[in-house]
Order: C-alpha cells, then structure tokens, then sequence
C-alpha cells in the first residue's frame, strides 16, 4: 500500500519533468522561504525556480518538508493531523485549529488528486474506490500509508502534478 506512488516520487527526485507538458525542465535560479522546525527555530530554504524547455511555463521545486503557503514544517502539521503527540509542536491552539479545519476543507479534493494520480499512472482503477476505508485519513493512507511522512507524500505528487490550488485567499498561511 505504502509504494503506491512509488514510480512517481522516483521520477521527480532523479528528474522532474514539466508537470503541464512533461517537457525537460531547467533550473533558471531558486528564491527563499521560511520555515519552522518542530524545535520552534527558523531555517531558511532555497527553492530552485525551473522553467520547462518546451512550453515556457515557470515551476517551483517544492522541498518535501513543507507545504505550499505554511510556515511550519510538513511534520509538524502532520502530528496534529495524525494526532501523534510523541512530537511537540511549536504552535498555538488557534494555529493548530486552523491546520485541522485547512486539511477539512482539504480532504475531499487532496483524495480526488490522489486518485487521479493513481489512476493516471495505471496504479488502480476507479471500480476500487467503493473498497475503501470509510474515515478521510484512512482514506488518503490507503494511498500514500500511513508511515511518518505521509503529509509529504500526499503533498509533493499533488504539488508536481500541478494540482495543488494556489489561491492564497482561499488557503492563507499560517
Ligand atoms: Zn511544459
């Protein structure tokens, strides 16, 4: 179950490729973000900036330790998501509140990339959907497992495949 997307996560690491025409992809410079360790530091990353040498388009390397529009680090979201609270988390209730209802208004749409991914890339077929376990995190690990780091597995394809809905106003950062 965990190496459902296995093929993809492959692909990206070695090369990535134009997630709009699957065309080569050149690194043309890299801008910085800030991120959140789970200690509370801050650590400053370097994201390249890629342009498709077929069809022009710009794309940002997205590192699996954060999500698109969040200050803090993927695992710390990811804790409060799975309710492990082996790990602390260097967050406020009103931002952890608002990590749980961010990843409610998420769900649906994060399984239906997920299942189009899968399907996209000949991993299942759409007739196994009514097998699947009922709760929406179950759900999403039925895809991805439900090892450390499944934030980050459920985030990256999405992201890659130019899926990811890149509206500040409707997901804002926190
Ligand atoms: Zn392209």
């Amino acid at each position: 179950m965990e190496i459902l997307l296995k093929v993809f996560f492959v692909r990206s690491k070695e090369q990535i490729f134009c997630p709009c025409c699957d065309g080569d992809l050149k690194v043309i410079g890299s801008r910085h973000r800030e991120c959140i360790k789970d200690t509370g530091e801050k650590m400053d990353l370097v994201i390249r900036r890629m342009r498709c040498s077929n069809c022009r388009k710009i794309h940002h390397e997205l590192p699996d330790i954060v999500v698109p529009y969040k200050r803090y680090r993927i695992e710390c979201i990811e804790a409060v998501l799975s309710e492990d609270t082996k790990l602390s988390v260097p967050a406020d209730e009103s931002t952890i509140k608002r990590w749980r209802n961010w990843f409610k208004e998420l769900v649906n749409y994060l399984l239906g990339c997920l299942m189009s991914i899968t399907i996209r890339y000949g991993r299942e077929s759409v007739e196994e959907e009514c097998h699947l376990p009922k709760s929406k995190l179950q759900r999403i690990w039925h895809y991805v497992g439900d090892a450390s780091k499944w934030l980050a597995r459920v985030v990256r394809p999405v992201v890659n495949s130019n899926l990811w809905l890149h509206t500040r106003s409707a997901f804002p950062a926190q």
